[in-house]
């Protein structure tokens, strides 16, 4: 447990008394876009590169791919190594706004822009709490390190899956994710994917005439097989189960009615479908890409498995199937050091006590998880991602900061 209590302390009233500049931080993160696609956030890198190095902090800036720098930085050196990552890039502003997309405004309260929840405060805590660390001269017990990918929006293969493999920093003790959670839950795990290309041949020919095989009407078929798979509960590992149950009532206000079931059950979409050419023709090809969640109980090799089983059984060698991407579901335990200290921190500084909860959507927080480092995510609560008028409180992206600072100090101690 923490050691250093004065200096953790005068952290974080040091953090409370200067939280202006984080939300200027936070604001100046959004003014500069980094939509993706197209995915090219080397503006934003550059200026966060800056940011640290103004403040004594050495970075290294990794550039697998043009356009996509990925940044990291390490406080500290030793044992334990705790990790803060964070995504830079964000989702397409699209249309429909009341508040310009990249203008960082704060109105009533409330902090607007695209990726002002999803993630920039996460990584403007993450910047903060470092500063303040390197700023303040803070010894520490162990090695923080500062991970900000790009490509997260479009899978992570050239950011924190990257960095996972390259950079030795980068595989810590634990990781924590500042993306949007709402701060009365802790992401602790998340359903997996596994997307599916579809693909049936037919024969062509005229409508009128009926000599053909429409390769649609193949895909339809396969289409059904896997669908039925929708809605099915999965047996999860009894720990999780009790986890899925108790977690109900609380997803179900935070996620929307009808979410309670679904971090337990199978969910298939049919995300396109496209066959044919003309009405009046019959189709000689079709494609269809499906997106399946998977609970946690369920591998991605077992699902491919009683697909392509049920597959084999209706429609035959007719069907190719691909698979685009695919992760299994993976779920840090609750009783993890880290878990622990979130929940504790955001006791004692916010008077609640976050549930550790299974996600249903992505983060990267997957991949870490996969690299066998226990995971959290814990961050504001936002409204509007991915579509209009993103934003969150302010007062949710200063807590964010608090909690995460306090768990730091605690996680690493002092040296
Ligand atoms: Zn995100």
């Amino acid at each position: 447990m923490p050691s250093a209590r004065p200096v953790r302390d005068a952290l974080l009233v040091e953090l409370e008394r200067r939280q202006a500049e984080l939300v200027t931080l936070c604001a100046h993160l959004i003014r500069i876009p980094s939509e993706n696609p197209p995915g090219n956030t080397a503006r934003l890198a550059a200026f966060i590169a800056r940011y640290l190095g103004r403040r004594g902090i050495a970075v290294r800036t990794h550039v697998p791919r043009r356009g996509r720098p990925n940044l990291v930085a390490t406080l500290g050196r030793g044992r334990p190594r705790l990790v803060l990552a964070g995504h830079l890039d964000v989702f397409p502003a699209g249309g429909g706004w009341t508040i310009p997309p990249f203008s960082g405004r704060v109105q009533a309260g409330r902090l607007y822009g695209r990726g002002a929840g999803d993630m920039k405060a996460g990584v403007a805590a993450a910047l903060f709490v470092t500063s303040l660390i390197k700023e303040r001269g803070v010894r520490l017990g162990g090695a923080l390190t500062l991970a900000l990918a790009s490509d997260e929006e479009t899978g992570g293969e050239w950011g924190t899956e990257w960095l996972l493999r390259e950079v030795d920093a980068v595989r810590g003790d634990a990781c924590l994710i500042g993306e949007s959670s709402g701060l009365g839950v802790i992401g602790i795990g998340e359903k997996g994917i596994l997307w599916l290309r579809v693909r049936c041949r037919g024969r062509p020919g005229h409508a009128a005439y009926a000599q053909g095989e429409s390769a649609t009407t193949k895909a339809l078929r396969a289409l059904e097989v896997i669908s039925r798979l929708s809605g099915r509960a999965v047996r999860a590992p009894r720990d999780v189960a009790r986890l899925l149950v108790k977690q109900r009532p609380a997803v179900e206000t935070l996620w929307g009615p009808g979410t309670a079931r679904l971090a337990g059950t199978i969910t298939v979409n049919i995300g396109r479908i496209d066959g044919g050419t003309q009405i009046n023709l019959i189709p000689s090809s079709c494609e269809a890409e499906v997106d399946c969640r998977l609970p946690p109980g369920l591998g991605v090799r077992q699902l491919e498995r009683q697909i392509r089983r049920g597959l084999a059984g209706s429609t035959g060698r007719e069907t190719d199937l691909e698979v685009i991407r695919s992760c299994d579901p993976y779920v840090t335990s609750p009783h993890e050091r880290l878990v622990r200290l979130l929940r504790s921190n955001a006791g004692e500084m916010l008077g609640i006590d976050p549930l550790p909860v299974v996600r249903l959507g992505m983060t990267d927080g997957r991949l870490f998880r996969r690299a066998g480092i226990p995971t959290a995510v814990y961050g504001p609560r936002v409204t509007g991602m991915g579509g209009s008028d993103e934003s969150i409180e302010v007062r949710d992206l200063v807590d964010t900061a608090r909690v995460h600072l306090g768990t730091t100090l605690d996680f690493l101690g002092e040296g």
